[in-house]
């Protein structure tokens, strides 16, 4: 059975990780989707993204990471999946997804949305915190892969930090997108 994982995943952290390692046990093939939404001037671009996905994913064979816009649903039909698999941290997660779940029921019935619980060490973890963390020098290390740590570093060099998420860097610097950032995707 072949399962799609949508985010933001900007950028990717240990909480994806996991998620995506255990879904890849349950499912056949994991398709890992990076959602644009033009809503939201991300601070890593599409391509970044995927990069980064795709080097912390290597490791799994069959995961493949992809990129799309839009309503999920179609998207989970036209790759050939039949299930969505979304990731549960707090009970603030819960009302938002829950209403996803039941919109892309709606949508099509015949695609299920499955939930896994986050690990307890990441059950705070968030892309925005990581970001807001990163942009004042704080350390991420064990919460996002050395590779994504190395990047944030590059956006907020060491002159630069101090100044949050606005502190107007060249590099796309930007404000807090709130909690939840993929519409009906
Ligand atoms: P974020 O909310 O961190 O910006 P995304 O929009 O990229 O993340 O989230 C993609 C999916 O991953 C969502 O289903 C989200 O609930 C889930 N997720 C994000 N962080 C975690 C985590 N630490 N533990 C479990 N699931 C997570």
């Amino acid at each position: 059975m072949k399962a799609v994982y949508p985010g933001s995943f900007d950028p990717v952290t240990a909480g994806h990780l996991d998620i995506i390692e255990r879904a890849a046990k349950v499912f056949d093939q994991l398709v890992v989707t990076v959602f644009a939404n033009p809503s939201k001037e991300p601070l890593f671009d599409l391509e970044e993204r995927m990069y980064m996905l795709r080097e912390a994913t290597r490791h799994i064979p069959n995961v493949e990471v992809d990129c799309s816009t839009g309503l999920l649903v179609p998207y989970v039909r036209r790759v050939g999946a039949s299930v969505i698999v979304k990731g549960l941290r707090a009970m603030s997660d819960f009302d938002y997804e829950f209403r996803m779940a039941l919109m892309n029921k709606k949508l099509d019935p015949d695609i299920e949305t499955v939930f896994i619980l986050t690990s307890s060490q990441y059950a705070y973890l968030s892309s925005s915190l990581i970001r807001e963390v990163a942009s004042f020098g704080g350390c991420v290390t064990g919460l996002v892969p050395e590779m994504v740590e190395r990047r944030l570093k590059e956006k907020w060099p060491v002159g630069n930090r101090g100044q949050g998420e606005h502190g107007g860097n060249a590099t796309g610097a930007r404000g807090p997108n709130g909690p939840h950032g993929t519409g009906v995707v």
